[in-house]
């Protein structure tokens, strides 16, 4: 690879916005060759998501599921430009975004504008609180690796807090009462560590807190895990209560102060009541909403008006209402769930798509270039050879330029519910299901997930910490 640049003006700019799963999985097929590419994102990483709640905990140490981007870029046959920066905006008309360093280090500049030709949006998506006061403020999220170490850092102030001398014995219950709102799968899956946690380290280096520590799960709908099977999901909510975590189903939370959360419960007879949860830690896991970069960009353009969950694409990806604009993954709206595995196929199919622009744009040159050869050959022998070979260009252009729509394969779900059961609902082939649980599940998805970690060096790093913790537990210390 040669230096960043100046790009190179026989190429087009390619932009991409983030590292994370569309965005580096478009990065890994494509040839950077054919474009001047430049990518902006706020980290510098790529971030193995499946296996962040098990960093609330230490199970995982988050340094082994981030991967330097910086490795990825520099592996690639024709350098990438690298901006860490976070997007601020998009200008679809004059083509430009504007981004902005927000690290805690800055330079002469710390905002500046960027051209391009193509663009791709890769920018995910935000925790939606939607709108109930007090979780902003009071709650932690589960999307990041920060999110993650505040939440292991919390857990920890929570069980010494509750150990301080003469703590009254309801405050110590309130700091030990561990509440995650939302059962979908990060706060199921985040539950399920953190009563591991306690059952297999902290309860033996804290005893004191054996009686009084208590997950609780509280979901708004009738069972947690709506997109797992019938079965799946009785197996789950019946492993949480042999574990003693709490599910609380047609519980709404409504508002939450720094102490307490307040929800209203559907009871069997169908009235309704308000109930306050004292808690020490919250974990807020009720789903996505669009990032404000994605929004402002939505306002911009008329056919983005009626979208209120992302920005709304065709079949090829690109943006409605835009020329040259794609998204990918979960800023996008799309009949898909907002996934990894569906962030990675659409990523992948830009990376087939530019190729494949590229190569056509390549092969019309070549047609164009052969048709004056042919025009200006006088020997009809030239002419004969240069019009056969217009023919196998024009062939193989005809075929490039038959790009099918974007299509999803769907290979299923996988979900860790604690106590070293997994459960999975697998696809095989055209509609062929089979669901899964228990321990070998588990064994499977802790397979599946290593395979899935890019780099041999964070493959590694994820069987040792998992080694590490089997040998000497995890660590309790509070950062
Ligand atoms: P992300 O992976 O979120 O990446 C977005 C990127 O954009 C990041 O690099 C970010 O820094 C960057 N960015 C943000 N703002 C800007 C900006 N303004 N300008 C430029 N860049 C920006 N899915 C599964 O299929 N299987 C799982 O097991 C699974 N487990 C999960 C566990 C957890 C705890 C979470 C939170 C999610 C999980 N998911 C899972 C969902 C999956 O992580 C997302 O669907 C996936 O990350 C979406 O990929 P993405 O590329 O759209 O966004
Ligand atoms: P989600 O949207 O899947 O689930 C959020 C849950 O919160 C819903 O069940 C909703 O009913 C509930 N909820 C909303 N408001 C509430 C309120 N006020 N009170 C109580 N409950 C409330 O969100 P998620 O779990 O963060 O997942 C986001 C996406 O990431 C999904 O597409 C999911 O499939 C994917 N993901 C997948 C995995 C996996 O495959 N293992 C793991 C994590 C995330």
């Amino acid at each position: 690879p040669v230096d960043q640049l100046p790009p190179d003006p026989s190429k087009k700019t390619l932009v991409i916005l983030g590292s994370g799963w569309g965005a580096v999985s478009l990065l890994k097929k494509l040839d950077t060759e054919n474009y001047n590419v430049a990518v902006v994102s706020p980290r510098n990483f790529f971030l193995f998501t499946p296996l962040l709640p098990s960093c609330t905990t230490g199970t995982i140490e988050h340094r082994s599921i981030m991967e330097p981007l910086r490795h990825i870029l520099r592996h690639k046959k024709a350098s990438v430009a690298f901006y860490e920066a976070e997007c601020t905006d998009i200008d679809p008309v004059k083509r430009t975004i504007t981004m902005r360093d927000n690290s805690e280090v800055k330079g002469d500049i710390a905002e500046t504008s960027l051209p391009f030709d193509y663009l791709v949006i890769g920018v995910g998506a935000q925790n939606t609180t939607f709108g109930i006061p007090g979780v902003e403020e009071n709650a932690c999220f589960l999307k990041e690796i920060q999110d993650a170490q505040k939440i292991r850092t919390r857990i920890m102030d929570c069980i010494e807090t509750a150990t301080f001398k003469d703590q009254s014995p309801e405050e110590r219950k309130r700091l030990l009462h561990m509440v995650v709102v939302g059962g979908g799968p990060t706060g199921v899956e985040f539950a399920g560590e953190l009563q591991d946690f306690f059952e297999e380290d902290l309860r033996k280096w804290v005893p004191e807190i054996e009686t009084d520590f208590h997950v609780s799960l509280v979901e708004a709908l009738p069972n947690v895990l709506p997109m797992f099977s019938k079965e799946l999901i009785s197996y789950t909510e019946k492993t949480f209560k042999d574990e003693k975590i709490d599910i609380h189903t047609k519980t709404m939370v409504k508002k939450v102060t720094d102490k307490s959360i307040f929800a209203e419960v559907v009871k069997p007879d169908g009235s309704k009541e308000m109930i306050e949860m004292p808690y020490g830690l919250l974990v807020w896991a009720t789903g996505n909403m669009p990032r404000n970069v994605v929004r402002n960009l939505m306002k911009k353009i008329p056919e983005q008006a009626n979208s209120r969950r992302g920005l709304e694409v065709n079949e090829y990806l690109v943006v409605k209402g835009t020329e040259g604009i794609w998204a990918v993954g979960d800023c996008s709206v799309t009949k898909y769930a907002p996934t990894a595995q569906v962030a990675t196929q659409e990523g992948a199919y830009l990376a087939r798509l530019f190729n494949t622009m590229a190569k056509t744009q390549s092969l019309e040159e070549e047609v164009e270039y052969l048709e004056q050869l042919a025009n200006g050959a006088t020997a009809p022998e030239d002419k004969k050879t240069v019009t056969s070979e217009i023919e196998v260009k024009a062939k193989a252009l005809r075929r490039t330029k038959r790009l099918m729509p974007f299509q999803y394969t769907h290979q299923g779900s996988l979900a860790y519910i604690g106590s070293d059961r997994a459960i999975a609902d697998l696809t095989f082939g055209e509609g062929n299901n089979m669901s899964s649980s228990g321990q070998m599940t588990y064994l499977f998805w802790r397979s599946a997930y290593v395979s899935m970690v890019f780099s041999t060096r964070n493959k590694l790093l994820v069987i040792m910490d998992w080694l590490k913790v089997k040998m000497f537990g995890r660590d309790v210390s509070r950062e």
